[in-house]
């Protein structure tokens, strides 16, 4: 496998970070994922701008343009032959000697590689995800996508632990976000709900185009918190991420969801933003 590392394309075995690197030290990063569908990139634009944002939030200089990080995003895709998976991009801090405080002028570090996997087709689908709750440990910055995931680490580790498949975070009894992905639920009256953007959760980008697809078919959704209780009584509930898409929750804490099966609304979204995404 090829990755980038500062510049150069190299094989993985011989991509070597600084030890004084403040991404490994501090967790002192900002990180992407796009998924990658036919070969073409999902959403790339947006990602690419949530990660200027949070760069720009925690003050580290975006060290490409929009046409760069796309070149480079293109020739690893192209060198990797990928035609399905993921690409992740990280940028750290760079690397100084270890000190909480940094100077200014560090030149970042920029890590990419390619992760070939299925997105489209999904192990998971025919039976639905299965949901713990969690209590959401997290910082007071969650829109800004860092690489100190150590919350979401222990979070996830309990769902698998649980036999689960994602956890979705808990405060204040109202659902925050799953460990890595955006929550939604569909209730008896069919009112799609996700919470709405603060400072709280990440800005999924999958999130915002499926309520463009919502909006874009006549169905109405609404930007509210909702308890768990909420959500254990939903018709429908569901996640989204750029790896699994569009993912039907059929239970939340052994609760089942509706009928216990993939809901429809959930399947529906779930094709048209992959016809939308390879619609060519
Ligand atoms: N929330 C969190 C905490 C996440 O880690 C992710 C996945 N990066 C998401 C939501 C979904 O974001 P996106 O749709 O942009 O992948």
């Amino acid at each position: 496998r090829i990755v980038y590392l500062n510049g150069t394309f190299l094989p993985i075995e011989e991509a070597r970070i600084p030890v004084m690197d403040r991404g490994f030290l501090f967790g002192d990063g900002i990180y992407e994922v796009t998924a990658v569908l036919d070969g073409r990139f999902a959403d790339n634009e947006a990602h690419l701008r949530r990660l200027d944002r949070s760069l720009g939030e925690i003050g580290i200089p975006n060290p490409h343009t929009v046409a760069e990080w796309t070149a480079i995003q293109n020739e690893l895709v192209a060198r990797n032959n990928l035609t399905e998976g993921l690409i992740y991009i990280e940028v750290t801090r760079g690397v100084q000697e270890r000190d909480f405080a940094y100077p200014a002028n560090l030149a970042p570090t920029v890590v990419m590689f390619t992760q070939a996997k299925p997105v489209r087709a999904n192990a998971g689908l025919a039976k639905g995800a299965s949901v713990i709750t969690v209590p959401d440990l997290r910082w007071a910055r969650r829109d800004i996508k860092s690489v100190a995931l150590l919350a979401q680490v222990l979070a996830k580790q309990a769902a698998v632990n649980a036999g689960a498949n994602e956890a979705w975070m808990v405060q204040d009894g109202v659902v925050t976000e799953g460990a890595s992905s955006t929550a939604f639920i569909v209730t008896e009256a069919g009112e799609l709900i996700t919470r709405p953007l603060s400072h709280a959760v990440l800005p999924g980008i999958t999130r915002g185009a499926v309520l463009r697809l919502v909006a874009g078919n006549g169905l109405t959704f609404v930007e509210r918190t909702f308890t768990v209780e909420e959500a254990k009584a939903a018709k429908e509930a569901f996640f989204t991420s750029a790896s699994t898409i569009v993912m039907p929750v059929v239970s939340i804490d052994g609760t089942p969801i509706g009928d216990g099966r993939p809901g429809r609304l959930a399947l529906q979204l779930r094709e048209l933003y992959i016809e939308a995404l390879t619609a060519r």
